[in-house]
Formats: C-alpha cells, sequence, structure tokens
C-alpha cells in the first residue's frame, strides 16, 4: 500500500457498508468506500450551488492560485496517486505515472486560463449604444468519468471548470473511485472550498445520472465513458435543457500506408494499441495496412509484441496489465473468437494469460475484415486487428466506415498525401507519424457518435463559460 494512502482516502471510506474496490490483477479487496443515496447527492448539490457564487465572486488570481497550490500537491504526491491509480484500474506502474503527469497538466494549464476568460467590446450598430460580451461560469455542473483513465478524466473536467467559477460534482466509476477521492482531498488542501469540488461515489450510476441530468440546479453534465451510457444521458438532460459535454466510445483507425516510415509505424503502433492493454477510447482498434508493406509491418509488430511482459502493474517492468473485470475480458475472447471463426488468422496470443484470472495474452490477428465485429466496435483489449488495404481511397473509405469519429492515426512521407488524408478522415483528432496525442493544450474530442464539446486547450474553458451579451443604451454625446 503507498504510505500516505490511507490520509488521502481516509474521508471517503466506510469499512462496514462500503463498496467494494477490487485489485484487477489480483481480485483483493482494496478498499470500502462510501456510497451516496440520491437525497445526500442532492445535499451536496445544493451545497455546492450555495457556494458557487463566493467561488465565481472571487479574483480570477485567486482561483489560478488555488488551482496552482492543487497543480503542485498532485505533483508532490506523484508517486502514491500512480500506486493508488495502479492499484484499482491495473495499469502498470509507468502508465499511472504517465497518466498522474497528463492529469496533473490540466489543472497547472486551467490555473494559468483562469485569467484569461477574456469577453469582447462589439463595435456598435449605432452611436450612442455600446455593445459588452462578457463570459460567466455556467454554474453547478455533474460530471461520470470512466475507470480506464482514473486520475486525468477528474483533472480534465474539474480544472477547467473551477477556473471558470464553478463547482463540480462527480460521481466516478465504481471500479476506481480512490483516485477521485484522494485528488479530492488534496484539492482540499490547497484551499478549494469542500463544496466546490466533490466525489460522489455510488453503485448505482443509473439513479446518479438521471438525477444528474434532470436536477434543476445543475446547469452543465460532462461525461466521459460509452456512447451507449452518451446517448441515454443526453436524452435524459433534454428534460431541463442543459449544456452536455460528451466524450464517448471511439474506433480509430491506424494507417499505415506503403511510403510509411515502418519502423516509426511499429513503435506508434504499440503505444496507440498496447497503452493500457488496450482499454483506451482513443486506442487503435483497427490497423488498416497496405498490401505491399504488410509483411515486413507484421513481422516487426509481431516481434514487439511477443515480447511484451504481462503482470501485475505494480510489479517492476511490466507492460500489460489486467483487463479492468471478467466482463470486459469475455468481450476481448468473443470478438477475438468470432474474428477468427470469421476467416481472420492468428498471428501471436489469441486468448487468456496465465499472469491472473483477469489477464489476456497480447494479440495480433491479420486477415480481419471491416464487416467483422472485431472491427465495429470497441475492442478495449490487447488485439491487434489488421485490415490489410489497396490504396489511399481504399484505407480511407474503411477508416470512416463508423458511426465513431474520435481519433485517427496514419503514417506516412509523402506530405501531399499526410494533408489529403488529414482532412478526409471524419475524425475529431488526427495524429500523423504519431501514436500518442493527448496533451492539456491541445483540444481533445470526437464528432459523429464519439461526443460533444472539446477538453483541454483554450476552447476546454468554454465548455463552463456562457457568453453574456450587454447592450448598453442612452450614452448619448458628452
Ligand atoms: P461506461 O459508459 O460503462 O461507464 C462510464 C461511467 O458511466 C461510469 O462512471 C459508470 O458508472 C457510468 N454509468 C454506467 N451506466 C450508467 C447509466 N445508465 N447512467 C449514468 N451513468 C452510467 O464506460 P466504461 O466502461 O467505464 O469506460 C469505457 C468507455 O469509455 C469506452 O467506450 C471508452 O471509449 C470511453 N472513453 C471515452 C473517452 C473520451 O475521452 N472520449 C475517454 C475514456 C473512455
Amino acid at each position: 500500500m503507498p504510505q500516505d494512502y490511507p490520509a488521502l482516502i481516509a474521508h471517503g471510506l466506510d469499512d462496514a457498508h462500503g463498496m467494494a474496490v477490487l485489485n484487477p490483477a489480483t481480485g483483493e479487496l482494496i478498499a470500502s468506500v462510501k456510497t451516496y443515496s440520491g437525497g445526500e447527492i442532492d445535499q451536496v448539490i445544493r451545497a455546492a450551488e450555495a457556494a458557487r457564487k463566493d467561488w465565481a465572486a472571487e479574483t480570477a488570481k485567486f482561483r489560478a492560485n488555488r488551482l496552482r497550490d492543487w497543480f503542485d500537491l498532485i505533483i508532490e504526491h506523484r508517486e502514491q496517486l500512480a500506486e493508488i491509480c495502479t492499484l484499482e484500474c491495473g495499469k502498470p506502474l509507468a502508465e499511472a505515472r504517465a497518466e498522474l503527469d497528463y492529469a496533473a497538466s490540466f489543472v497547472e494549464w486551467f490555473s494559468e486560463e483562469a485569467r484569461r476568460a477574456y469577453g469582447e467590446v462589439v463595435p456598435s450598430f449605432a452611436s450612442g449604444k455600446a455593445i459588452v460580451v462578457t463570459k460567466e461560469p455556467v454554474g453547478t455542473c455533474a460530471a461520470i468519468t470512466p475507470w480506464n483513465f482514473p486520475l486525468a478524466m477528474i483533472t480534465r473536467k474539474s480544472a477547467p471548470a473551477l477556473a471558470a467559477g464553478c463547482a463540480m460534482v462527480i460521481k466516478p466509476s465504481e471500479a476506481t473511485p480512490l483516485s477521485a477521492l484522494a485528488l479530492e482531498a488534496l484539492a482540499a488542501r490547497a484551499g478549494i472550498p469542500a463544496a466546490i469540488l466533490r466525489i460522489v461515489p455510488s453503485d448505482d450510476p443509473a439513479e446518479v445520472g438521471k438525477l444528474f441530468c434532470t436536477h434543476p440546479v445543475i446547469r452543465k453534465i460532462s461525461f466521459t465513458g460509452s456512447t451507449a451510457v452518451g446517448k441515454l444521458l443526453l436524452a435524459q438532460a433534454g428534460s431541463t435543457v442543459k449544456k452536455a459535454c460528451m466524450e464517448l466510445g471511439g474506433n480509430a483507425p491506424f494507417i499505415v500506408f506503403e511510403d510509411a516510415d515502418i519502423d516509426a509505424a511499429v513503435e506508434g503502433a504499440m503505444i496507440a494499441k498496447y497503452r493500457n492493454a488496450g482499454q483506451a477510447c482513443i486506442g487503435a482498434n483497427r490497423l488498416l495496412v497496405q498490401r505491399t508493406v504488410q509483411g515486413r509491418f507484421v513481422k516487426q509488430l509481431t516481434e514487439r509484441v511477443s515480447a511484451l511482459k504481462v503482470g501485475n502493474g505494480m510489479e517492476q517492468g511490466m507492460q500489460i496489465g489486467p483487463l479492468i473485470n471478467d466482463k470486459a475480458l469475455q468481450k476481448v475472447e468473443m470478438l477475438t473468437d468470432a474474428a477468427l471463426s470469421g476467416g481472420a488468422t492468428r498471428v501471436c496470443g489469441g486468448g487468456r494469460h496465465n499472469a491472473g484470472a483477469q489477464f489476456y495474452t497480447p494479440t495480433i490477428l491479420t486477415g480481419v475484415r471491416q464487416d467483422m465485429a472485431i472491427a465495429q466496435q470497441e475492442i478495449f483489449g490487447p488485439v491487434a486487428s489488421i485490415i490489410p488495404f489497396d490504396d489511399e481511397a481504399d484505407a480511407i473509405r474503411i477508416a470512416n466506415d463508423t458511426p465513431y469519429g474520435l481519433a485517427s492515426y496514419f503514417y506516412t512521407t509523402d506530405l501531399g498525401r499526410a494533408w489529403r488524408v488529414m482532412g478526409a478522415l471524419e475524425y475529431g483528432m488526427v495524429a500523423v507519424n504519431e501514436g500518442l496525442l493527448g496533451t492539456e493544450v491541445a483540444p481533445f474530442g470526437g464528432v459523429k457518435e464519439s461526443g460533444l464539446g472539446r477538453e483541454g486547450s483554450r476552447h476546454g474553458m468554454d465548455e463552463y463559460l456562457e457568453l453574456k451579451y450587454a447592450l448598453l443604451g442612452g450614452l448619448g454625446a458628452g
């Protein structure tokens, strides 16, 4: 257990009646977490609403400084937070540290953006009148987050909200409430009022989702998770016309053209496909490889994938941890088995791994077709499914043949092709000759059924701000 572990999450524990949080690598109980009933969450929301006006009335510099203090504390507790993250979600410790740095970067970035919520003075349409546009905080916000990035999803939503002068109430995933609780404790230590950022774990997500979406006080709902749940929340939020930010599922194509630097493409595929054991919304779900270079690409990729170390993420040097639960494992098995019986070829892996009950062996399949379930659904596991293509038009057609539009990747050394394909891909994010694209300085988000709105970057603040137009008349002549 991390040394400071009890202190960071003590406020959220309930040993007698709490919700069990299990280590996916071992199945062991890590902690029992207090859950909130609908009535209790209603009180938390009302307390947030009562506190947020004072928070918004503080200077932007004051809020910026509290966020900066929170950032400093997160970095100071880097090791403890990374260990909590690995314990509850299973990712290797090195990846948890990288996630921690990513999570912290949003707090740092929005501590800076807090002071840049500029309005406008618009040239007027008539003399004696002035037009002023200000940016006002949206109000009290609610968020629901997934288990696969249990630290970063909390900060990517709460830091811009707090910077803008909003309050935020978050229900984390049932699987990973501890990272969220630890971040909440550090925010309180940084002087952020307790009512302004609240974590409310629950084992009844449907009840909390409905409460958030229909509550008259909540003005905005931010969700990261599956497209199915996102659609449900959007429909529910319609009843009270809430603003919504939806970061939903993906089906990322990872395209390797014949003119690509194959070494770089293999390197990128290792990150885009196998990071977090494939459990990432921006994970490469389909590897589209031009037929002429498929042999070389697959050979090099297989060497790398076969050498991956699979095991408990707390152990030194592990690269592939467990899947989050048995249901996830069964889905990966089902999609892989169906692809194999539908005509795909197993190059390596292809079954459970003996490191523990929830581990799956890193796998490569070739001969996958776009009409197979494995190419249509999110795999969310360490399985690379390789689809061959003939030319650029073919690659673009296959890549866009999905209702999703989150991340996409392609490798080429041809500048003209880079420009054309970048424009043709119907995705919110395109990585050219890169396997990792998340950063706090760029807008993260999807198109089509992958979502609405953007997180991070200067646009991330606007999600928590409303424009207010004021017309000042009667200014006359002096
Ligand atoms: P999920 O949709 O099952 O759960 C996400 C959250 O929603 C959890 O907190 C869960 O408790 C809650 N939830 C579940 N059912 C609900 C309901 N009926 N009403 C309200 N809330 C409900 O997704 P998951 O398995 O935790 O996460 C994986 C999914 O998240 C994948 O589809 C992945 O692509 C997506 N994801 C997207 C992004 C992004 O930024 N676009 C980032 C990470 C994960």
